[in-house]
């Protein structure tokens, strides 16, 4: 009796299982691939993860995929995808103008592509791209860095020494033009000086976004310009990978000591590490960029898209990528530093408090 008992209760649990596996089936929408550039740091790491949940619940298959920066082998997985007949493509790229042919194949498949991020250029097929306000980003990290050095009650001369992002990436140039137009009118009235003379994005940019690159070229700056006494009094850097790299040089050389205070520096993503070393006094700031706010707005986009609706509040204007205007939806981000870290890190959950230990 005991045995066909729990026969029956096998079956029951059973037939319960093929009904949520042909459940979870029906819901199947297709699949949707997604392209990260790197795992290097851990904001892509979060996107990815934020981004597949997103569109699993919504009921889609995912393919995440992360090419380590490597050009031809996030082209290799792209290909893929496109071959396996994804829905859509969620593509955050290394080298945004390098995707121009597998991005015609995407089209003639009818497959929509939604630039994550970093918007992809020389391409008319690219249907929507989904980012923050990277104009405000570089006005938020030289701000900042205006705060820190207590502009305008002192009023300098302080000297500041320049970074850029990657030259392949088209944010770069966004958030150095945004943190230029706070700092060339005072660079121009003597306020800033840029001891070394080396400005503008063909000089001041670091390959792949690069800690390692970052270093060596604060290590040669603080040789060249600064062995005679003089002080590094702020760095503008785009990015906290790159901070921490410039951090590494300048402790090097004796800054963060009592007679020698660490110079104003900035950062982006609130990466776990740099936001421990704004909490230390080495870094003074970061922009924090909700990820998981552009995970989901891009989930609901594709959603949306492939759904045949009609996306809402678009920008149509900002984003040329040199055969069109990408229609764009534009998050906000914010400076975060050692007095507010705690209302906007913290209390949104983006860190937990514990990992700040
Ligand atoms: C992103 C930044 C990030 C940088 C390096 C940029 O495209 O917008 O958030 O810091 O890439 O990964």
């Amino acid at each position: 009796m005991k045995i066909i008992k729990t026969l029956a209760t096998v079956l029951a649990v059973g037939a319960m299982a093929l009904t949520a596996s042909t459940a979870v089936f029906a819901q199947d929408k297709g699949a949707i691939g997604i392209a990260m550039p790197t795992q290097s740091s851990l904001r892509w790491i979060s996107d990815g993860n934020e981004l597949k949940a997103a569109l699993e619940a919504k009921g889609y298959s995912v393919d995440l995929q992360y090419a380590e920066d490597d050009i031809p082998n996030q082209l290799a997985q792209i290909e893929n995808m496109v071959t396996k007949g994804v829905k859509a493509l969620v593509i955050a790229s290394i080298d945004g103008t390098t995707l121009s042919s597998v991005l015609q194949q995407a089209a003639d498949g009818g497959i929509k592509v939604i630039a994550y991020d970093r918007l992809i250029r020389d391409s008319g097929n690219v249907d929507f791209y989904t980012t923050f306000d990277n104009f405000e980003v570089g006005v938020l990290q030289a701000s900042s860095i205006l705060k820190g050095l207590g502009y305008p009650e002192k009023t300098g001369p302080w000297n500041v020494e320049l970074f850029g992002g990657s030259p392949d990436d088209n944010n770069a140039f966004f958030f150095y033009d945004g943190a230029m137009s706070v700092f060339q009118p005072l660079i121009d009235d003597g306020t800033l000086v840029v001891k070394s003379g080396q400005t503008g994005m063909e000089t001041v940019g670091t390959l792949r976004w690069d800690g390692a690159v970052a270093q060596a070229r604060m290590d040669n700056l603080l040789s060249a310009h600064y062995s005679d006494g003089s002080r590094v009094d702020a760095v503008l850097s785009p990015y906290d990978g790159l901070s921490r790299g410039i951090i590494s040089s300048l402790r090097g050389v004796g800054y963060g000591a009592a007679d020698q205070p660490w110079p104003i520096i900035s950062g982006q993503d609130a990466e776990l590490p740099s936001v421990k070393a704004i909490i230390a006094g080495e870094q003074y700031s970061t922009v924090f960029k909700d990820t998981r706010e552009l995970a989901n707005i891009t989930a609901e986009l594709v959603d949306t898209v492939i759904s045949g609706g009609a996306p809402a509040g678009l920008d149509t204007t900002t984003y040329d990528n040199g055969v069109k205007v990408v229609p764009s939806i534009l998050l906000t981000p914010y400076e975060v530093d050692a007095s507010n870290y705690e209302a906007r890190v913290i209390d949104s959950g983006y860190i937990k408090a514990e990992e700040l230990q």
